[in-house]
């Protein structure tokens, strides 16, 4: 397995806030959530800008993967889900 999980989230830099950032890094917009990962915790382990969608880091890059190494891979959309309902087991 070479691809990292937290490749999927965009991350620069790593600047690390244990705390909800209240403004995000790169746009300034306040309009920041914490990530909860299924199976990775049970608190967010990465912040959401939702105005620009750009990920920062809770945790340092390294700690942040294992956590999300940790949660069960699930890599299909919901769309996909339904799709595979309707078609039915081949
Ligand atoms: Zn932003």
């Amino acid at each position: 397995m070479a691809n990292k999980r937290i490749d999927g989230f965009n991350i620069q830099g790593t600047k690390i806030s244990k705390e909800c950032p209240e403004a995000c890094y790169y746009c300034g917009s306040s309009n920041v959530v914490g990530i909860e990962i299924i199976g990775a915790g049970d608190s967010p382990i990465i912040w959401e800008c939702q105005h620009c969608k750009e990920h920062m880091l809770k945790f340092s890059k390294a700690k942040t993967e294992r956590l999300l190494q940790s949660a069960p891979e699930i890599d299909i959309t919901e769309q996909e889900w339904e799709e595979a309902w309707a078609n039915g087991p081949n």
